[in-house]
């Protein structure tokens, strides 16, 4: 600990090499978690219907059971589940049947080491840091679960906005988030629901359309409770740039019509991500041009 502590460096290899094999776990859980919601969803809606549950009912869950190869239904041992190693050595192949295996399964655990190594350097050992690594494996899962399937899971959005207001107990004051200051979280959980609740509504009065999911909403509201309420329009700003560069891309790229439905979480999770980041350095330069601070 002392080491870690001392050592800025080391701290950052040690997160990002922790980062690797939680990227893994993060790849069960953005494959697993909407197959685990669909299930239960389908058991409610027999048992409404007054319908048996269907059959199959082997356990399903994060951890059970083992990977399998999607192709050949071959167990993956535990040599070839190193991470990105593993999918380097085998070329991107399974090592039974040769069926590809998805390059996005390496790339969210090198993400993730990345990710875990840039909070590591940048915030030094201690609390903030441990938060922010939590906060930001949240919001690789969220990201993935939402390109994947347009759906931001509650039982993901909700723990992560009540552990941002839980964790602003321990706010020191003057010391940079996380954890936000308990009034800043409070205000941030709040206007960060009720600020896209009510653009969605105005863009429904509008268009007759609906633009975002309540999964943004919800998501947009636990990055106020991390963060504080003050970085929610920068988070905004830079989820809407980054979003309309890679909107206009996919749309010039013409693998996207207009219309379809864009996801906007993972916008937001990346906004958010380099607001935690960076967020006090551009607000601090924001609120002083506007005379607020
Ligand atoms: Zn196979």
């Amino acid at each position: 600990m002392a080491l870690l502590a001392a050592n800025p460096a080391l701290f950052a290899a040690v997160a990002g090499l922790v980062g690797l094999a939680i990227g893994s776990f993060l790849n069960v859980v953005i494959h697993r978690l909407p197959l685990m919601l669909e299930r239960q969803w389908r058991a409610q809606a027999a048992e409404i219907e007054g319908r048996a549950a269907a059959a199959g009912g082997e356990t399903y869950n994060l951890v059970v059971p083992r990977s399998r190869c999607p192709a050949c239904q071959v167990l993956i041992r535990g040599i070839h589940n190193i991470p990105v190693l593993s999918w380097i050595a085998l070329r991107g192949r399974c090592a039974a049947c040769r069926a590809p295996i998805p390059v996005r399964y390496p790339l969210v655990e090198l993400i993730t080491a990345l990710a875990f190594a840039a909070v590591a350097w940048h915030f030094g050992f201690g609390l903030s840091a441990v938060l922010a690594l939590i906060f930001t494996a949240y919001l690789v899962a969220l990201t993935g679960i939402d390109v994947d399937r347009q759906l931001l899971p509650d039982i993901l959005t909700i723990p992560l906005m009540w552990i941002g207001i839980l964790a602003s107990l321990w706010y020191v004051d003057g010391q940079a988030a996380p954890p936000a200051a308990l009034r800043d979280a409070v205000i941030g959980a709040v206007a960060g629901y009720v600020f896209l609740w009510l653009v969605f509504q105005l863009f429904k009065l509008a268009t007759g359309k609906e633009g975002m999911g309540y999964g943004d909403f919800k998501l947009f509201a636990a990055i106020g409770a991390w963060l504080g309420w003050q970085m929610l329009p920068l988070v905004l700003l830079l989820a809407a740039a980054v979003g309309a560069v890679v909107g206009i891309a996919m749309m010039a790229a013409s693998r996207l019509g207009r219309g379809v439905p864009i996801p906007f979480g993972p916008y937001l999770a990346g906004a958010a991500w380099i607001a935690l980041l960076w967020g006090p350095d551009i607000v601090a330069g924001y609120l002083g041009f506007a005379g607020l601070r």
